[in-house]
């Protein structure tokens, strides 16, 4: 199963400083490729934030994260899990949006990742702002609505901003449901804090049943029991991972459009990942990492560390279905 063609760039054969950067040094497999057919788990950039709202940058994320990804190493240090050798990834490339085009944008967004779902690859992306999730979310759930463990400090469920605009990072969830591309009853979104515009994404959010674990009831209950509540709502169906950056505490990811305080701090950043074994995994993302603001590379260090936590669980759960 573990094909040399598959296998990352080792920092003992080439250092990690050297050579053209995909994510975590996998081969460059884009559409077209010989050996695009072969693989199981997809990385794809995602520069794209026109549905930012306030301080811009996730456009320039993907090529940061890149950069940055080829710290990892080919083996977890927790779990010892060895993803690469476990099922084919690589590195499809970048979605290319419009940046001059919003709607044009999400078109393009939802061809590419309607290509990907029905080359049945699995697609692991770095964002970008969180309104890249809604266009890979309706390539990933055309044929039936996904389930999804949301993390992030924020529920993205407004209906609109400015006056009717509907799509912007803070309405993706709202337009999905709407789509009936979630499930809402298997829909949970943790570490929600901050002060609010009001109630109306709550509200929207209750009428629907989807959970919403607020931060305090996150500290107050642990990782553990929250995971496992996690892992009981969305079942054994397939499921979306959606991680914004700005779950975690500003102290350790600052480079972010709309940071909150009082978050999980970055060992427990990956804590939730690792519970979501078992988790039925259809695909993942990693948004809001917005190099402007991230003067030190932190925010995209742990930003592509998350990265490889959901790679794992992915490749772990995928392995054990065949
Ligand atoms: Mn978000
Ligand atoms: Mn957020």
């Amino acid at each position: 199963m573990s094909d040399p063609f598959f296998q990352p760039v080792s920092g003992f054969d080439l250092p990690r400083f050297a050579g053209v950067p995909t994510f975590m040094r996998l081969p460059h497999v884009p559409f077209g490729h010989a050996r695009f057919d072969e693989v199981d788990i997809g990385l794809i950039g995602a520069p794209w934030d026109g549905g930012t709202t306030n301080r811009p940058g996730p456009r320039h994320g993907p090529r940061q994260l890149r950069d940055l990804s080829t710290m990892i190493r080919a083996q977890n240090g927790a779990s010892w899990v060895r993803p690469f050798e476990l099922v084919n990834c690589a590195d499809l490339g970048d979605v290319g949006p419009n940046p001059a085009d919003l709607m044009d944008s999400l078109e393009r967004f939802t061809k590419f990742y309607t290509d990907v779902a029905d080359a049945g690859i699995a697609p692991l992306t770095a964002g970008g702002d969180h309104l890249c999730t809604l266009p890979i979310l309706r390539g990933l759930a055309a044929k039936r609505p996904l389930g999804m463990i949301h993390f992030d400090s924020h529920t993205d469920l407004f209906h609109s901003y400015f006056d009717g605009c509907m799509y912007t990072h803070g309405t993706p969830f709202r337009r999905a449901v709407e789509e009936e591309l979630l499930d809402p009853s298997r829909v949970v979104q943790i570490g929600i804090r901050g002060t609010a515009y009001d109630s109306e994404d709550r509200d929207f959010a209750e009428s629907v049943g989807i959970r919403v674990i607020a931060i305090e009831e996150f500290f107050a209950r642990g990782i553990e029991d929250v995971m496992a509540e996690a892992r009981e709502i969305v079942g054994g169906g397939e499921t979306y991972i959606s991680y914004d950056i700005d779950f975690v505490d500003p102290a350790f990811a600052p480079g972010t459009g709309t940071p909150e305080v009082g978050g999980p701090n970055s060992f427990q950043a990956l804590q939730v990942v690792r519970e979501l074994e078992g988790v039925n995994i259809a695909g993942a993302d990693l948004v809001e990492v917005s190099p402007p603001f991230d003067q030190s590379g932190g925010t995209a260090w742990l930003g592509v560390s998350i990265m490889f936590e959901l790679l794992c669980v992915m490749a772990t759960n995928l392995a054990k279905k065949r």
